[in-house]
């Protein structure tokens, strides 16, 4: 079995104190393939640490890691770009600039709006908070084709005054299916990702309705991702994904490479 973690977090990111190198000896210790670190690049968040990566410093030293842990493991140059429409001219220059390989498209805002403190859901109740996400993320792929493959597609329900955190694809379905139809006919894929289980919601993102209404459109690319900012959640959860997704009747993940997707048998 192929192990890959292509969702993870170091210091570089404004949200995590974990040394790149640390994480590159835990992932091998846990036996993993390959990893992807996806650090945040968010222009226009409040926090403006989450748009301080300085590449000129981050890709030799990620390609001097690479050789030095050559055999043992693969390193993918990804990064996780939170999407918000003012920010598009910014967000096409920046990843023009870069040689990267894989290229995670989020939502961590809307309208202007942060979900994590809760602004975003301030005077909605919960379903026309969820429809604005997903209309927003519907934006997204529209209007953003520079991407390899979008994160945790319902990430709304962790946040949010609401103490139901399900919800059911139908009630979204208009919106969710040309979300998922556009990435379809894009090339792109969307990602499974663990940190639901650590935020107490006992599952991934997004629930299974969604994977299985991508699997029924013809979505076939489909990443496996920790969203770990610290060593000890590394492939959290992963190998269990691998399993769901074959009983779904997916045959492969993948992993990219030069923004390319590479297969791997589930
Ligand atoms: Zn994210
Ligand atoms: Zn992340």
């Amino acid at each position: 079995m192929y192990q890959a973690d292509y969702h993870i977090h170091c210091s570089y990111s404004g949200d995590s104190d974990a040394p790149m190198e640390e994480m590159i000896k835990e992932a091998i210790r846990r036996g993993l393939d390959e990893i992807a670190f996806t650090d945040h690049v968010d222009f226009g968040y409040p926090d403006p640490s989450f748009e301080a990566i300085d590449y000129e410093e981050y890709i030799p030293y990620l390609e001097s890691l690479r050789e030095k842990y050559r055999g043992r493991i693969k390193l993918a140059l990804g990064v996780e770009i939170g999407y918000q429409s003012a920010e598009h001219a910014r967000i096409q220059d920046f990843l023009e600039k870069y040689p990267f390989d894989f290229v995670l498209l989020s939502r961590h805002m809307s309208e202007g709006l942060d979900y994590y403190t809760g602004d975003f859901f301030a005077g909605y109740d919960q379903k026309t908070s969820y429809r604005r996400y997903f209309e927003s993320v519907l934006r997204s792929v529209r209007q953003q084709e520079n991407f390899d493959v979008f994160g945790h597609l319902d990430v709304i329900v962790r946040y949010g005054p609401f103490e139901e955190k399900n919800l059911a694809y139908a009630d979204y379905q208009e919106i969710l299916d040309e979300v998922l139809r556009r990435i379809i006919e894009k090339g792109h894929g969307i990602e499974i990702n663990t940190s639901g289980f650590r935020y107490g919601l006992g599952r991934m993102h997004p629930q299974v309705d969604f994977l299985k209404r991508y699997q029924v459109l013809g979505g076939e690319i489909v990443t496996l991702g920790s969203d770990s900012h610290q060593a000890k959640d590394l492939n959290d959860h992963l190998p269990q994904m691998q399993e769901l997704l074959k009983s779904l009747g997916f045959k492969t993940f993948a992993t990219y490479a030069k923004r390319e997707p590479v297969f791997h048998k589930l």
